[in-house]
């Protein structure tokens, strides 16, 4: 079945389309995002020096995560906790970059997510989504896509995510979540530039349902042998 990858920078709209086409077309979704952030969740609540990169390798590699694939419901548990909630804090988003440059780190994450996308290649078929998706983690999948908006577009997208407004002070809490982050991640990841074999979609003036359809339709011309 279908493997759709789909990469770009934070607030692109990646994990809220990658969710609604999934759910669309009846296929898991996998987040991998939040394994990173539940990497980074797990070595600070271990106390883990996130500058000491052998530590961090360690702890990641003895990771119990259970990532869900239901885009309707795609639970993230550590050990069997739910941490969907808690991977989602500022600190986190503050702190991911810092465990997400560990090459090592991206190395394990990686394999664990082959896995995922291999059992669901021989069901229903999968929308994977991440910063690194279509170069690195599933430069194999049948449609690969790097969803892009403006800088503008993005800011004003997160602030009313997490503060709830797009006014000035709202914006400016929000550059280091968009900004810095992109940039730290930026470092071992190309998710600014589409790779050979990946369409672009600019969602800077589509509303949500439109970059849905725009999405859908790719899929689908694939799914039917249209070029
Ligand atoms: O998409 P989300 O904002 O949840 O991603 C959190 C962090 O995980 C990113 O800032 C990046 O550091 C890392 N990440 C990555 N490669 C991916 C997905 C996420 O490095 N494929």
């Amino acid at each position: 079945m279908t493997v759709v990858a789909i990469d770009g920078p934070s607030g692109s709209g990646k994990s809220t389309i990658s969710r609604q086409v999934a759910q669309q077309l009846g296929m898991a979704y996998l987040d991998t995002g939040a394994m990173y952030r539940a990497a980074a969740w797990w070595c600070v609540r271990d106390g883990i020096d996130l500058s000491d990169a052998d530590a961090v390798t360690d702890a990641v590699r003895a990771l119990p995560l259970q990532m869900g694939t239901d885009p309707r419901d795609p639970s993230i548990a550590v050990g069997g906790e739910d941490v969907s909630v808690l991977i989602r804090s500022t600190e986190i988003s503050t702190v991911v970059s810092a465990v997400a440059t560990n090459l090592e780190v991206r190395a394990e994450l990686r394999r664990r997510q082959r896995e995922i996308i291999e059992a669901a290649r021989g069901e229903a078929g999968i929308v994977a989504e991440g910063r690194d998706i279509t170069t690195v983690g599933a430069p194999d999948a049948d449609v690969r896509i790097l969803l892009v908006a403006s800088e503008e577009a993005r800011l004003a997208r997160r602030a009313r995510e997490i503060h709830g407004a797009d006014d000035d002070s709202a914006l400016a809490a929000t550059r280091d979540q968009v900004l810095r982050r992109d940039a730290d991640d930026a470092t071992v990841s190309s998710f600014h530039v589409a790779a050979d074999g990946v369409v672009t979609v600019d969602s800077s003036d589509l509303t949500l349902e439109e970059t849905v359809a725009a999405v859908r339709g790719l899929v689908e011309s694939r799914q039917d042998g249209r070029p």
